[in-house]
């Protein structure tokens, strides 16, 4: 194969979410963030019943976490130190 003109760079998985804190009790403070992979961890709910894994990340800006749908990539983040 040859390059005969070259590309936009890859950079990767990314999306757009809005900071909701949905799944966390709400109070996201809306920003809209460019997540990537490094980005997004799970999460479990434990119930009675089972748990329940979530996909997550926390905004940079007021530190709530967010849930979101599985974006079916792998996530490549750790979840943040909570705040004590
Ligand atoms: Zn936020």
């Amino acid at each position: 194969m040859e390059t005969i003109k070259k590309g936009r760079p890859q950079k990767g998985w990314t999306k757009e979410y809005e900071c909701t804190g949905a799944g966390n009790k709400g109070g996201g403070c809306g920003a809209i963030l460019r997540i990537s992979q490094r980005d997004l961890y799970k999460t479990v709910s434990e119930h009675w019943d089972g748990n329940t894994y979530y996909t997550s990340f926390t905004c940079h800006d007021c530190g709530v976490e967010t849930d979101i749908p599985d974006p079916g990539v792998k996530l490549l983040g750790k979840r943040p130190k909570q705040k004590e």
